[in-house]
């Protein structure tokens, strides 16, 4: 009953704005009291719609940030090695980010999830693979949760099919925008041996309760299919607007696997986080890897790019 009072109170206030609640408690404590009240209502009336939308734009402005300062740095990084040596490297600040369209940086994402995918689909045993596709039925407005629906379908399927046999697959989901400003979401597997199209497309129909389209293409090439994969992973925001893409896709995997044994997902996860560190071409029996400093040079350049490194006598002050 006091709670309800309380809340009471704190909605007059609201309608009549400066109104003293509590006339004996002075006014900054006030602010503080009605600031808790509001926040208790949130939480009881289950208002929150408010407070997501502020939690969206906060880390839209922290992506934006990210992808302006792309490639507008120099980080040092002290090398120290099995042997004692250790050596002085310097990497642009890439952003790294599934959305941005720097030429560098997308080259960058290209060859790391060309690497992790590869190491994947190279554990299949045959020389070729199957290339299935699923769509989720008509194009749809992204939510936060778009991702994570498509992906408790897909493990429905996999858990329907595997029940005679284990099959492996890779798995990588895309959420592509139509001129319309719907999303066609769909993802594509691929399958070491895969089951019979009436299979899938029956299974398929019957997890979604409608039909929806399913392709299938037997014996594809690996080597093509790994780099479709890795095109899709690297560059899936490109394009996207930066709402949809930081509520939907950033952040997230994008991609998963089914009967692939952890040693493999490990070992092509490591590979993808050495490629996209920037160290490219370090000895491996590198031990420790320390940032020393960021160095900005001057002011903003006129392109993203088009500074060079610092020479390594400047960053002796730093190391
Ligand atoms: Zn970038």
């Amino acid at each position: 009953m006091v709670l309800l009072r309380v809340l009471a109170s704190s909605r007059d206030a609201a309608t009549q704005p400066g109104a003293p609640i509590f006339p004996y408690i002075n006014q900054s404590n006030q602010l503080l009291i009605v600031s808790l009240l509001m926040a208790m209502q949130t939480l009881v009336t289950g208002k929150v719609q408010y407070t997501d939308k502020t939690v969206l734009e906060l880390r839209v402005d922290k992506h934006l940030g990210k992808l302006r300062s792309c490639d507008t740095l120099w980080l040092g990084y002290i090398l120290t090695y099995d042997d004692g040596s250790s050596e002085t490297r310097m990497v642009p600040n890439l952003c790294k980010q599934r959305d941005c369209d720097h030429e560098p940086c997308m080259e960058l994402r290209m060859s790391a999830e060309y690497e992790k995918v590869k190491i994947l689909i190279s554990s299949f045993r045959r020389d070729q693979v199957s290339h299935v596709t699923l769509t989720f039925g008509k194009n749809q407005v992204l939510d936060k949760h778009t991702l994570t629906r498509m992906k408790r379908l897909v493990k429905l399927f996999f858990r329907q099919i595997q029940y005679t046999r284990t099959y492996k697959a890779v798995i990588v989901y895309e959420l592509k925008r139509q001129p319309n400003g719907l999303y066609h979401c769909h993802c594509h597997i691929a399958l070491e041996r895969s089951p019979h199209l009436d299979v899938i497309v029956r299974k398929w129909n019957k997890i979604n309760g409608e039909k929806t389209r399913v392709d299938v293409i037997y014996n594809t090439s690996k080597m093509a299919l790994i780099r479709y994969f890795a095109r899709r992973l690297a560059f899936a925001g490109v394009g996207v607007p930066i709402g949809d893409y930081v509520l939907s896709m950033k952040g997230r995997q994008l991609m998963n696997t089914y009967g692939i044994s952890r040693r493999e997902i490990t070992r092509a996860m490591i590979s993808a986080a050495e490629l996209s560190s920037s160290l490219v071409g370090t000895r491996n029996n590198c031990t420790k890897k320390t940032l020393v400093s960021t160095l900005f040079l001057g002011t903003m350049p006129k392109a993203r790019g088009e500074t060079i490194p610092p020479p390594l006598s400047e960053w002796d002050d730093f190391c």
